[in-house]
């Protein structure tokens, strides 16, 4: 059997592991322990996994392995708590970004769903890339183990805001948010991971009707809904009420509070004007803001004046509501998502035409 034929331990769940090792005439216990080094231990080399006999661990080795992505890029920002970001390369050499964000009170990781993204959202750098697949469950959860391997810190937080629309690969994403809550495995709290979403209300309901569903959060970028169908061309299908309306139930039933990600770009949505279209569309929602600068790449799209952002959440905290506005990081890395994987490309078409 060559490499390319053996089993990824990644996509096996904890019965089946243990299923596995029966058939083997072992018992379902080391089906466990494997499952332990792999998940609470980030041990990838099956020969390293040394509470398993050496007899066991060359069978296993023949057949199976742990395929955790390669990692191609590392870019830190500079100073204390910098960001840092990962490219990755999967199996079939399709790249995929995720980034590691240190701060005094968290360690938060923000993770991909797809390669690239079909919404084409015109701020977004994975959106002028298009889609070229959908992530699997174990392909997420490599990259999640590969930075938990380089992290000297404990993760606390994960957010699914990386490259692609969540909602758009929901079977994988809900399966990667299981693993990361997983009691017996990774462990992150349920609180502490959480799905965002440029607002897709079917598939609000879907997550809704989980026995645990995820804290969610809902980019808006703008409550104007003609602005909003502009910015987001494929999102912006669904009306703005529609999506209230997905939101509202979603919080009902889960007893969740939504975030909704306000992205402030100069120009764009950071007047007063746009704040109290934000305070109206959110009426009784239980929601808290999180508001965003741009990070200046793509486009016309600019970053907004310090002043004016905090102009914008000044008039929303006097309407009474919740806003989180954290010190922007991440501008010297390209932290908006897409944003190195473009560069690669764009690299590698100079490279090409060079040749
Ligand atoms: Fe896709 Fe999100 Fe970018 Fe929109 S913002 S194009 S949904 S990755």
């Amino acid at each position: 059997m060559n490499e390319n034929q053996k089993q990824d331990l990644l996509t096996c769940s904890r019965t089946e592991l243990e299923e596995l090792l029966q058939a083997r005439g072992k018992r379902a216990f080391h089906g466990r322990q494997l499952d332990a080094w792999i998940w609470r231990k980030g041990v990838f080399e099956i020969d390293e996994m040394t509470d398993l006999s050496k007899e066991l661990r060359a069978s296993l080795r023949d057949e199976f392995e742990v395929k955790v992505p390669k990692i191609v890029e590392v870019v830190t920002g500079e100073g204390e708590n910098s960001a840092t970001k990962y490219l990755f390369e999967l199996s079939d050499g399709a790249r995929v970004e995720a980034v590691y964000i240190p701060s005094e009170d968290r360690v938060t990781v923000c993770l991909s769903s797809q390669v690239g993204c079909a919404f084409g959202c015109k701020f977004c750098a994975t959106g002028l890339l298009g889609l070229a697949r959908n992530m699997t469950t174990a392909e997420i959860m490599g990259t999640f183990l590969m930075i938990r391997a380089n992290s000297e810190k404990r993760i606390s937080n994960v957010v699914f805001m990386g490259m692609g629309e969540p909602l758009a690969n929901l079977k994988p994403v809900t399966e990667a948010w299981d693993r990361l809550t997983d009691p017996d495995g990774i462990g992150l709290s349920r609180r502490k991971v959480t799905i965002s979403t440029v607002g897709l209300p079917p598939k609000i309901r879907l997550l809704a009707e989980r026995e645990y569903p995820p804290k969610l959060v809902f980019s808006i970028c703008s409550a104007d809904e003609e602005r909003r169908r502009e910015l987001l061309p494929v999102a912006g299908r669904f009306t703005l009420d529609e999506n209230y309306e997905a939101l509202m139930d979603y919080a009902n039933r889960t007893r969740n509070r939504i975030t909704v990600a306000y992205l402030v770009a100069d120009g764009l949505n950071d007047t007063i004007e746009e704040a109290r279209k934000l305070d109206r569309w959110l009426r009784d929602l239980p929601a808290k803001i999180n508001m965003l600068r741009y990070n200046e790449a793509v486009g016309d799209f600019r970053r907004p004046s310090e002043e004016k952002v905090e102009e914008v959440a000044a008039e929303l905290v006097r309407l009474g509501r919740t806003v989180v506005l954290r010190t922007s990081r991440g501008r010297d890395i390209a932290a908006a998502c897409g944003q190195l994987a473009a560069r690669q490309i764009t690299k590698q078409k100079s490279e090409d035409s060079i040749e």
